[in-house]
This record gives C-alpha cells, sequence and structure tokens, in this order.
C-alpha cells in the first residue's frame, strides 16, 4: 500500500535522507525509531507530499508522489497524517473540527458527515466532548480529536509522527490504546515512536534510522532481542 523505493532528500547541500527503501502492506503496522535528526520526520512528510523527494520513488496505492503532476487530493484522501502538535482549529468545537475536511475538501453531504464525526469521537473515545473546544480538552483529548479528524477522510493508511511525544505521561496512554485500536481494525499505520513498549507490543515490523539511512529492520520479536548492528543497539540500550 506504501511503498518507497531508494528515497533522497537533501534540503541544500545536506543530505537527510540518503536513499531509504521500505514497505508497508495493506493492515500492517510499521513503527520507524532512531535518535533525533536522523530524518524520521521528512521520511513521514515526503510519503504525505507535504516535502518533496529529491530522488527515488514513493507510491501510495499506485499514487506516484513523487510525480510532478501528482493530485495532491487524490493523495490527501488516501493518507492521513497526524503530528505531535494537533494544529486543531481553537474556535471551532471537537467535533466541527472533524467534519470541517469532508464537508470543505470532498464536499460531503453535511448530515451524513455528522453522524459520522459522531461515531468517530465513540471511536477515539471521546463520546460527550463533541461540543467541547480544543482549548478546553486536555493534550490527549486534543490529539484524539485530531486522531478522529484524520479518520473522517476515510484515509487508507495512518502516518503518526511522534504524537505522544508532547504529551504527559498519564495521557500518553489514552493515545497509544486509540492507535492500538485502529491497527486492530485493520488500520495501516506507520509511526514514528519512542514508546519501544507500544512498538513491541503492536508493529508488525521495526525499522530504525540513523543520519538518513535504515541501519537495521525486523520484526520486534528479532529487532529487539537481536539487534546485529552496534547503532541500534547502542540506541536500545538508552531507551529501554
Ligand atoms: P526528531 O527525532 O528530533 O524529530 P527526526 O528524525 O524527525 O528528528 P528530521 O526532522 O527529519 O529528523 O530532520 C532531519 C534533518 O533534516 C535535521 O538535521 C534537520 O535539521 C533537517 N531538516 C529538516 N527539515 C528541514 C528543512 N525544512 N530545511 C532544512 N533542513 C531541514
Ligand atoms: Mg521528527
Amino acid at each position: 500500500i506504501v511503498q518507497l523505493v531508494d528515497v533522497h532528500k537533501s534540503f541544500g547541500t545536506v543530505e537527510v535522507l540518503k536513499g531509504i527503501s521500505l514497505d508497508v502492506r495493506k493492515g500492517e503496522v510499521i513503527c520507524i525509531i532512531g535518535p533525533s535528526g536522523s530524518g524520521k520526520s521528512t521520511l513521514i512528510r515526503c510519503i504525505n507530499a507535504l516535502v518533496p523527494v529529491t530522488s527515488g520513488t514513493i507510491r501510495v496505492e499506485g499514487i506516484e508522489v513523487a510525480d510532478p503532476k501528482l493530485d495532491k487530493l487524490a493523495l490527501r484522501r488516501k493518507v492521513g497524517m497526524v503530528f505531535q502538535q494537533y494544529n486543531l482549529f481553537p474556535h471551532k468545537t471537537a467535533l466541527q473540527n472533524v467534519m470541517m475536511a469532508p464537508i470543505h475538501v470532498l464536499g460531503q453531504d453535511r448530515r451524513e458527515v455528522e453522524e459520522r464525526a459522531r461515531a468517530l469521537m465513540r471511536k477515539v473515545r471521546l463520546a460527550g466532548k463533541e461540543d467541547s473546544y480544543p482549548g478546553e480538552l486536555s493534550g490527549g483529548q486534543q490529539q484524539r480529536v485530531a486522531i478522529a479528524r484524520s479518520l473522517a477522510m476515510r484515509p487508507d493508511v495512518m502516518l503518526f509522527d511522534e504524537v505522544t511525544a508532547a504529551l504527559d505521561p498519564e495521557t500518553v496512554k489514552e493515545v497509544l490504546v486509540t492507535i492500538r485500536e485502529l491497527a486492530e481494525d485493520g488500520m495501516t499505520c506507520l509511526l514514528v515512536t519512542h514508546e519501544m513498549n507500544f512498538a513491541r507490543d503492536v508493529a508488525d515490523h521495526i525499522y530504525f534510522t540513523d543520519r538518513g539511512v535504515i541501519v537495521e529492520h525486523g520484526p520486534p520479536s528479532t529487532f529487539f532481542t537481536a539487534a546485529q548492528d552496534e547503532r541500534t543497539r547502542r540506541f536500545l540500550s538508552q531507551v529501554l
């Protein structure tokens, strides 16, 4: 469903991604881990065409992301993205935030969108908070509204970039539960995360990146216990 082949990305003279290849199949949960500055966010942003690649190919459900004639709206319908900063509209209620894109971007029927938005609010365990404004919600609740907002576009794959990094420890868990439930429902997920327990429990495959390359990857069962590369081992010894 997502395929990257030899993706390179430079900012000016600095090469941030140095030939990344990876595959995400339908229903899989893939975690990307690695030190700060290794290019994880850049990678995620390339997949969603927020950042143009320098060379290589990215395909999402048959869409060629690096194509200059890329239909960004078609891509955005397939790819949902949630960031560390939830960026909700502060003057709109939670429900209105979830409803906005389907109505204004896709032009869908308001009543149907509302029904679905309410279902999504229940799904992220925020029933009863529909009429709250973002400022009245905790960080974890706001992040779950952001997830519901992405899901409202019915994406085929969800990208998460350190969505729990800015949250209090108590609220991290509720967001991870939401993502885990999504994964259990069969949503294809690509996550950048520092939550190693989550990666171990939920991921089908883990990629470790360092300085723009994939140093090592594998299923959690081997990744955490039998890392071959020195850099991976050092990283794991620091975070586990
Ligand atoms: P972190 O764990 O801290 O979020 P990361 O792995 O997500 O790190 P990136 O944000 O992808 O790392 O950044 C990788 C490198 O690319 C960094 O050195 C960063 O300074 C550089 N970089 C990222 N975006 C830009 C940009 N728009 N212009 C120039 N350099 C950039
Ligand atoms: Mg990042």
